[in-house]
C-alpha cells in the first residue's frame, strides 16, 4: 500500500498552548488551593479561611485579610507573569518568598471560573472582578468586564468555581471528591502548623463540621494538637541548628521515641513553602530507626531556611521540588542534631525509670 501523504504540522492555538501549560501547573485542586494559601501568607494575612465543595472542584474559595489589591492592578492580575514581588530577573535568586512568578492566577483563570473581591486599607470599598482566559471577564453575558465597587471588608477573596471545566478528560479522572476534601485537608493543616499569628479554617460548604480550625493565637504545639491530635503533640522535642558556611538555619518539632506510628508524616517547609524532599525523608527514617522498634515511624516539622540564592525553584513550575547546594552536608548536621535531641530524651527516660 502506497504511505499516506504526511500531514502539515500547524502550530496550537494561543488558547489551547494556555490550557495544557495551567494543567501541568495544576494538577488538582490542591495544586490552586497551594498557590491561593501562599499569596494570602504572602499579603501579610493574620486570618485565614477556606471553604470547598465537591473536593474543590466544584468550588475552591479563600479569604483572608491581608493587605489586598489595587483597584488598578485587577486588569493585569490574571495575565501571565504579572507579579508584585519580582522585579527583574536578579530578583530571582534573593527574593524571600518564592510564590514570585506569577503565573499563579494566570494558570487559575485558563481552566476555572475565577472571581476575586479585594479591598485594601486606603480603598474605601471593595472590588469585584472577574476572569476568563488571563483577561477580566463580565460575570454574565451583555454586562461589562469592569471591577464593580461593593461593600466588603479590607483583605483578598478568592472564589475558583468549575475547576477543569474546560478539560473534560481531566474532569473525569477524578473518581473521589473525599480523596481531593483530604489532599486540601493536609495542605491547610501543613500551613497551620507553619504559619504562626496566623489562624487558619478549612471546611466544606453548607457543613458545619470543621476540618481544621486554629486560632491566630496557638502556638507551635497547640497547632499541631490541633491537626494531629495530643498522643503526638505530648511527645514532641524541638531542636535547632544553622550553619554559616551552608547559609542555613532550622527549627524542628519531632516525635520522641515513645510515639511510634505505622507512616512517617513529614511536615517540610523550605524558605516559609511546603515542599516534599525524598531525600530528607530517607535521612531522617534513618536517623529513627536506632530510636523506633521496626515499623515504627516518626512525626516531623521541619521548617528550614536557606540562603535564597542556595535555593533553586526553578526545577518545575510547579515548585514542588526544590533543591538546595550542599544537600548532604546540610541534611547530615540536621540529622546529627536530631540524633542529639533524641539521646537526650532517652538518657532522661531511663533516668527517671532508674530511680
Ligand atoms: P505571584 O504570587 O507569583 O506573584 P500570582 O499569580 O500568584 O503570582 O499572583 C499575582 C499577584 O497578585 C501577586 O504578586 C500579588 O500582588 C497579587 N495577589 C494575589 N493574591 C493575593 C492576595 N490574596 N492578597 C493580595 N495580593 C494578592
Ligand atoms: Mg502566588
Amino acid at each position: 500500500a502506497p504511505l499516506p501523504a504526511p500531514r502539515r504540522i500547524k502550530a496550537l492555538s494561543q488558547d489551547v498552548v494556555n490550557k495544557i501549560a495551567a494543567g501541568e501547573i495544576i494538577v488538582a485542586p490542591v495544586h490552586a488551593l497551594k498557590e491561593l494559601v501562599e499569596n494570602a501568607v504572602d499579603a501579610g494575612s493574620t486570618a485565614l479561611e477556606v471553604v470547598v465543595k465537591d473536593g474543590g472542584l466544584k468550588f475552591l474559595q479563600i479569604t483572608d485579610n491581608g493587605h489586598g489589591i489595587d483597584k488598578e492592578d485587577l486588569s493585569i492580575l490574571c495575565e501571565r507573569f504579572t507579579t508584585s514581588k519580582l522585579k527583574a530577573f536578579e530578583d530571582l535568586s534573593s527574593i524571600g518568598t518564592y510564590g514570585f512568578r506569577g503565573e499563579a492566577l494566570a494558570s487559575i483563570s485558563h481552566i476555572a471560573h475565577l472571581s476575586v473581591t479585594t479591598r485594601t486599607k486606603e480603598s474605601s470599598c471593595a472590588w469585584r472582578a472577574h476572569y476568563a482566559d488571563g483577561k477580566l471577564a463580565s460575570a454574565k453575558p451583555g454586562q461589562s468586564a469592569e471591577p464593580k465597587p461593593i461593600a466588603g471588608r479590607p483583605g483578598t477573596q478568592i472564589t475558583v468555581e468549575d475547576l477543569f471545566y474546560n478539560i473534560p478528560s481531566r474532569r473525569r479522572a477524578f473518581r473521589s471528591a473525599s480523596e481531593e476534601y483530604a489532599k486540601i485537608l493536609e495542605l491547610v493543616g501543613k500551613y497551620a502548623v507553619h504559619c504562626s499569628g496566623v489562624s487558619f479554617s478549612c471546611k466544606k460548604q453548607g457543613d458545619s463540621t470543621i476540618g481544621v480550625s486554629v486560632p491566630m493565637s496557638a502556638g507551635t504545639v497547640d497547632r499541631i494538637r490541633q491537626i494531629h491530635g495530643s498522643s503526638v503533640a505530648s511527645e514532641l522535642v524541638n531542636f535547632k541548628a544553622e550553619n554559616v558556611r551552608w547559609g542555613f538555619k532550622c527549627q524542628a518539632w519531632i516525635s520522641n521515641a515513645n510515639y511510634i506510628s505505622k507512616r512517617t508524616t513529614l511536615l517540610l517547609f523550605i524558605n516559609h513553602r511546603a515542599v516534599e524532599s525524598a531525600t530528607i525523608k530517607k535521612a531522617v527514617e534513618q536517623t529513627y530507626a536506632t530510636f523506633l522498634p521496626k515499623g515504627g515511624h516518626p512525626f516531623i516539622y521541619l521548617s528550614l531556611d536557606i540562603d535564597p540564592q542556595r535555593v533553586d525553584v526553578n526545577v518545575h513550575p510547579t515548585k514542588r521540588e526544590v533543591h538546595f547546594l550542599n544537600e548532604d552536608e546540610i541534611i547530615a548536621i540536621i540529622c546529627d542534631e536530631m540524633c542529639d535531641s533524641l539521646s537526650k530524651v532517652d538518657t532522661s527516660r531511663s533516668f527517671m525509670t532508674q530511680s
